[in-house]
């Protein structure tokens, strides 16, 4: 859809060179870990007295989430010191991160500003988008109001979109595994309903798949499916009308294996009721898991099959990759899921119990004896708090890292 020239987005360039090489210097300064770059080297293991860690192949900061820090640390260098810039919720999801956004002077609004917010912005201010996107209707109210726009939306985030455009363009409703009230799938759903008639379901669990697949089969009680989803579908959705064709799209930072799981089952059900010969009229879908969270998931596949005693998964608590990470290492063995390494103490560990949403303490939970702690961490989280965490490893056990570096 073309705006008026009036609303037309502002354009700058933030990618002058003098200012990308002060940003890659002052984002290297602030996340950059030496200690990581030479365990990475060092075939990702680093050992000493009884203890062994060993990183997933895979790990950290994914190529969204850099050009997204780069896009706003450069916006801060390209404008005047007093010029206010503006960011819509978190930039990604790691406390420290925004935390350093904060400290270059950014202010933060919320992800879907209120009328309050919006009134307060005037005509100019530069407004950053975080790198899961936006809602259609909080960009164009930007755009009307005038703002310079610093989008940082990863380019995955919007191949989901395009696909959700297409399903709506085409009547076939979509269905997306996602976290409902997660920001990207919050603008992936508005995508639905933007520009045209479409419709949307946002499913989370295969308990809820299930029950969406027994709908259309044998249909059910329609008031009782709109309060289960309830803030999960949109607005006129009927349960009876628009699940008779559908598309299946997911959140790019969900499991590989549950997503495919969705697909099939619902693929399967659209088989069942229509026939194999009806399916392509029924039933879409495309794979939007994004290549980072692919490779970081597969990564942490890997390192589960070596033998390890725990494993450790440092993220944003808010962070779907993460959790998802925290999610495969549960299944196998003792996982702690942490934000940084003020949470390992040697007698406990403050972890983040994603099932119960809280952080939750365990005891002894770094067992005596020779042993192998397997590490990694989300897309989101920087190295410098990998390498804190891999320090504090090493100094619960009395050996100092940087004598390791020093003989290393
Ligand atoms: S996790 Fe994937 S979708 Fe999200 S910012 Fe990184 S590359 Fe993009």
């Amino acid at each position: 859809m073309s705006l008026p020239a009036s609303t037309a987005p502002k354009k700058v360039n933030l990618r002058r060179p003098d200012i990308m090489e002060a940003v890659q210097a002052q984002v290297l300064s602030h996340y950059r870990s030496e200690l990581v770059e030479r365990i990475r080297a060092n075939g990702h293991v680093l050992s000493a007295g009884d203890l062994t860690i060993k990183l997933a192949k895979e790990f950290g900061f994914c190529y969204g989430v850099e050009r997204a820090i780069d896009l706003a640390y450069a916006a801060r260098k390209s404008f005047p010191p007093d010029k206010p810039i503006f960011l819509l919720g978190e930039i990604i999801h790691n406390p420290e991160v925004n935390d350093q956004i904060r400290n270059l002077g950014i202010k933060t609004i919320s992800n879907k500003p209120t009328d309050e917010e919006m009134n307060q912005l005037r005509s100019d201010d530069v407004v950053i988008i975080p790198a899961f996107g936006t809602e259609v209707a909080t960009r164009r109210k930007l755009e009307e109001k005038g703002c310079m726009l610093v989008d940082t939306t990863c380019g995955d985030v919007m191949s989901v979109w395009k696909r959700v455009r297409q399903y709506s363009k085409e009547a076939v409703t979509s269905i997306i595994h996602g976290k409902a009230k997660h920001e990207e799938t919050k603008a992936t759903t508005s995508q639905a309903t933007a520009y045209g008639t479409g419709h949307y379901l946002v499913v989370f669990t295969l308990k809820e798949t299930d029950y969406v697949c027994d709908y259309i089969l044998k249909g059910g009680d329609k008031a009782d499916f709109l309060e289960k989803f309830k803030g999960a579908y949109s607005p006129g959705f009927d349960p009876d009308v628009h699940l008779q064709a559908v598309g299946v799209a997911n959140q790019t930072t969900m499991l590989r294996g549950e997503t495919e799981d969705v697909q099939r089952r619902l693929r399967t059900v659209m088989i069942q009721k229509y026939g194999e010969s009806e399916i392509d009229r029924h039933f879409r879908f495309f794979d939007t898991i994004c290549g980072a969270t692919q490779d970081r998931q597969d990564a942490l596949g890997k390192l589960l099959r070596d033998p390890l005693d725990l494993l450790i998964v440092i993220g944003g608590y808010n962070s779907s990759n993460t959790s998802h990470l925290a999610e495969m290492g549960e299944a196998k063995l003792p996982t702690y899921f942490i934000k940084n390494a003020a949470k390992m103490e040697p007698d406990k560990i403050v972890h983040y119990d994603q099932h119960k949403h809280t952080e939750i303490e365990s005891l002894n939970w770094l067992p005596k004896g020779k042993i192998t702690v397997g590490i990694t961490a989300g897309a989101s989280c920087p190295n410098n708090l990998i390498e804190d965490t891999i320090r504090r490893l090493f100094e619960l056990r009395g050996i100092s890292v940087q004598h390791l570096l020093a003989n290393g």
